[in-house]
């Protein structure tokens, strides 16, 4: 059914997406793989946990006999995949090795951890190790509409953490505790956890990622607030605004304008049979021609769902075409010194453009001294 989060049907599509990129199998341990292609949130640990789906036969999972119950338990439980528990003194991957036979080429999750890796390449000698990513990253980039509302819910989210961030911006307050009030709040709304709450104050504002010192905060301040969690379904939130203490810098509220009418460009010009890269010029042009250039030191936007950061990059280079479906960012920043200024929404493409998940104000946000 298409209107699930985590369909069953993923299991198919990623045999086919493996043999599609010559795979002959993939490899996926705990991580946003595993949950997008079996929903089965699985601890990160050093015991092999390891979903394997070869391109053509049936797949398994390999689990720590520990965790037999929580696989059970889990999405995965349901999906009709065979469970092949390990015990402590077994080697889970010559067992992983055994059911393969001899693969000539794996795809191995792009977040595995090397001890992985190497172990699967002395357990596999013959086959060629290549990343999942190959097969996997074009699936995941396209969200169904169920991933789609996923989003909107953390944009909705962490728009409500934003609408609260005036009352704790005060001057005679550190980074350090506004940060913690909208890790509090971040949970406080929705999501089952904070992944960074960047506050960057005067002169750390012009440091795109800085993240929250104890610098105290101060009249004039222009203050960066990028921050994001991940919602109960997996899926991520990431939003910036600024804001000033008080009375702008002169220069400062020039260039914000410049910003703001960047960021807008930006996102009008999404919409299907774009490329990726023209969203990054549609960015940068206005921001180079206020002269501004040279201040923009990042690409625009990368795309999000069960990964803050995941494809599609919005970058020059990446030729890639936009179609529906596509979930990133768009974040222009301006840093000259001693002040800075950056502006983020995720987006999503539609059928015929674009819908915004993040619809807090883009004005410049002044709050008393
Ligand atoms: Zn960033
Ligand atoms: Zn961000
Ligand atoms: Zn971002």
């Amino acid at each position: 059914m298409s209107d699930e989060l985590y369909p069953a049907s993923r299991l198919g599509a990623a045999a086919a997406a493996a043999g599609k990129a010559s795979l002959d199998a993939l490899l996926l341990t705990p991580g946003p793989d595993l949950r997008y292609i079996a929903g089965y949130d699985a601890h990160v640990l050093e015991r092999l946990t390891c979903l394997a789906v070869p391109a053509h036969g049936d797949p398994f999972l390999a689990v720590p006999r520990l965790e037999l119950p929580a696989a059970k338990a889990s999405p995965a439980g349901g999906l009709g995949i065979e469970l092949l528990p390990w015990d402590e003194t077994e080697d889970p991957y010559a067992l992983v090795a055994k059911r393969l036979g001899q693969p000539a080429v794996v795809g191995l999750s792009d977040r595995m951890w090397a001890l992985m890796v190497l172990r699967f390449r002395s357990a596999l000698p013959d086959a060629r190790q290549e990343l999942a990513s190959v097969a996997l990253g074009p699936l995941r980039a396209r969200k169904s509409p169920a991933e789609v509302a996923a989003l909107r819910e953390a944009g909705r989210a962490i728009d409500r953490v934003h609408a609260q961030v005036p009352g704790w911006l005060r001057a005679g307050r550190t980074e350090a505790q506004v940060a913690a009030d909208i890790v509090e709040a971040i949970v406080a709304e929705g999501h089952s956890r904070a992944d960074f709450a960047i506050v960057a104050s005067g002169p750390n504002a012009a440091s795109p990622h800085h993240t929250a010192s104890d610098r105290v905060l101060r009249a004039g301040d222009a203050v960066v607030v990028d921050i994001g969690g991940t919602m109960p379904t997996g899926y991520c939130s990431d939003c910036t605004r600024t804001y000033v203490i008080g009375e702008a810098p002169a220069d400062f509220a020039a260039y914000y304008q410049v910003l703001k009418d960047a960021q807008d460009a930006a996102c009008t010009a999404v919409r299907p049979g774009v490329s990726a890269e023209s969203i990054d010029a549609a960015a940068r042009e206005p921001i180079a021609s206020a002269g501004y250039g040279e201040y923009f030191v990042h690409r625009t936007g990368h795309g999000i769902g069960l990964e803050t950061h995941e494809d599609p990059y919005i970058v020059s280079g990446n030729t890639e075409e936009l179609s529906p479906g596509h979930a990133f960012s768009i974040e222009p920043g301006i840093y000259p010194g001693p002040h800075g200024a950056r502006i983020e929404d995720i987006v999503v493409c539609t059928d015929t453009g674009v819908e915004r998940l993040n619809l807090v104000t883009r004005d410049l946000i002044r709050v008393p001294a």
